[in-house]
């Protein structure tokens, strides 16, 4: 049938009716693999901390809860696997919230620098257990003010910061970097530890995704830190991107909105103060 006649649109229709069906078909089909992987990986990350309580509490229980150092030990062994249980359990909720987009953001005005110091103190011990200087850069602006969802944000800060710290070796340092740059601000996050090669740099944030497995999962993470990271940010319509060199250290980095001057009242508007 020609293109023009009745028949010939007629099958234009079709052809192109199928191949958006197909096409359907196809993203649904994705859909699920990505489904049945996640809930695979997840059984597998929540297995771990769960066989591993469970090894303490049996060996406990078959025994050695009557030599009182053991009992100590393996209890805290315990209580450590359940609480890296409780992490993963957040950070997935966290994480399917999100993909859900269920998570609203709630945007407003705050000073950026005061919630890194807070985070600067919540990490100090950990800093200090493995020697690591923790501090802002020399070129942050005291009193940076950024417009975003602060409570979404400090968890952005407070993952990259304590990646930093977990994948630094002892004696290292870790910076973060807060400031105005092109009318936006730049917020940053750098440290002189193990660094990320190229071939892993792009995947880094996938969920689970680790560098090196064993190594990892020992330093405690729940592989989900820089998957959260990414959403958020994402959400503030920015992109999150990292240079690293392995052996030298590693800077992850976006930029924000700087704060946003409030609305002059209309009766002021043109007139010089
Ligand atoms: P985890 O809980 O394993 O830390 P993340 O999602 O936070 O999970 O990070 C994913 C992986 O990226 C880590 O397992 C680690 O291999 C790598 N990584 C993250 N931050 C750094 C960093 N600052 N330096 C080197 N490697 C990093």
């Amino acid at each position: 049938a020609s293109k023009s006649s009745p028949f010939g649109r007629l099958y234009d229709e079709l052809y192109s009716f199928a191949s958006t069906k197909e096409r359907e078909i196809a993203e649904l089909k994705k859909l699920e693999q990505f489904r049945r992987d996640f809930l695979a990986d997840v059984s597998h990350e929540l297995k771990t901390p769960i066989f591993a309580a469970q090894g303490f509490v049996h060996t406990l229980l078959d025994g050695a809860i009557k030599d009182k150092t053991v009992r100590t030990k393996f209890l805290k062994k315990a209580a450590k696997s359940l609480d890296a249980l409780d992490n993963l359990v957040h950070d997935l909720l966290t994480l399917s919230q999100m993909e859900a987009g269920e998570i609203k953001m709630h945007y407003e005005n705050f000073d950026i620098y005061n919630m890194c110091q807070e985070i600067i103190d919540e990490l100090e011990d950990k800093a200090q257990k493995k020697n690591i200087s923790l501090d802002f850069s020399k070129d942050t602006n005291p009193g940076l003010m950024i417009y975003g969802d602060q409570r979404r944000l400090y968890q952005v800060m407070l993952n990259l910061t304590s990646n930093a710290i977990k994948y630094t070796e002892e004696g290292g340092w870790a910076k973060i970097i807060l400031k105005q740059q092109d009318g936006e601000a730049f917020i940053g996050v750098k440290d002189n530890g193990v660094g990320i090669s190229n071939e892993h740099a792009h995947r880094v944030f996938e969920r689970f995704y680790r560098v090196e497995k064993s190594r990892t999962k020992k330093k405690g993470g729940t592989g989900l830190g820089l998957a959260i990271v990414k959403h958020v940010v994402d959400g503030h319509n920015s992109k999150v991107q990292l240079e690293s060199k392995p052996g030298e250290g590693t800077l992850f980095y976006f930029t924000l909105p700087l704060a946003k001057q409030s609305e002059q009242p209309q009766r002021n508007k043109g007139k010089k103060t």
